[in-house]
């Protein structure tokens, strides 16, 4: 069972991909699962990412997101929220931390974060750096030692570090450490393919994270698609996930999402 914690589609100018696109790379890599995400930054909706998604309800699980900076329709009522989260529509919210400046902490959030304590869903923070080509991100709201602040804040919300925090790496594996409540998920590090060197590279990240928290086991699989090809990501990460695979490649998401 693989379960991909970390994918998008969209239908802006960063991302323009359907769900039967996702479905396809998934196919290649023998993906059971993925988790989907909504975001201002690919034009997606937590509407349109509900609509585009629903036809394939055995696949394909909803993560949507909210943008406290954002237009009205990325700016979801609370009402809504708890309504998707309620019926398992959404197992989860992105926050695009760095794209948008706001920290993990931010009052703005708490409302939608109570939410996802109530249902025990996770809170997903971008992590680490940012495409420059997004224009006004900030990369210090996306350093993950903020997530730190709000994960002893809240110890009862589960969190997720996208990207292992890259390259903020040793921070992103303290704030897993000290905190229980705080897992990473290891997607974004290659446009496409890995390269040998990238492949040396994501074996030294790994290895540290694994030397930070004494173990892996708290590390959720996620590609990125389409930023990261899919079956090179899994090929990768089976030869460092040792002992934990299970936990990486589906235990952990299943725990954390409900699926
Ligand atoms: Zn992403």
């Amino acid at each position: 069972m693989i379960i991909d914690a970390h994918t998008h589609i969209g239908f802006g100018k960063a991302i323009t991909k359907s769900a039967k696109q996702l479905l396809a790379e998934l196919d290649r890599g023998h993906v059971d699962k993925a988790m989907v995400f909504a975001g201002a930054i690919n034009a997606c909706t937590n509407e349109a990412l509900l609509k585009e998604i629903a036809p394939h309800k055995k696949r394909l699980f909803g993560v949507g997101s909210v943008s406290p900076n954002g237009p009205k329709s990325y700016r979801p009522s609370l009402a809504s929220m708890e309504r998707w989260l309620k019926s398992g529509e959404l197992r989860a919210i992105k926050f695009y931390l760095g794209y948008e400046p706001f920290y993990p902490n931010d009052n703005r959030l708490r409302p939608y974060l109570r939410l996802l304590q109530k249902y025990d869903r996770p809170a997903i923070f971008h992590s680490g750096d940012v495409y420059n080509v997004v224009k006004g991100a900030k990369l210090k709201y996306a350093h993950a030692l903020h997530v730190d602040d709000l994960a002893s804040e809240m110890p009862d919300l589960k969190i997720i570090i996208a990207h292992l925090g890259s390259p903020w790496i040793i921070d992103a594996a303290q704030v897993c450490y000290k905190n229980e409540n705080v897992y990473a998920d290891c997607s974004g590090f290659v446009y496409g393919d890995f390269t040998p060197v990238k492949r040396k590279e994501f074996a030294w990240v790994w290895k540290e994270f694994e030397r930070v928290t004494e173990s892996n086991g708290r590390i959720l699989f996620g590609s990125d698609w389409p930023i990261s090809d899919v079956r090179p990501y899994i090929e990768v990460v089976r030869k460092l996930a040792g002992r934990h695979s299970a936990a990486v490649f589906h235990k952990n998401a299943e725990k954390l999402f409900g699926i």
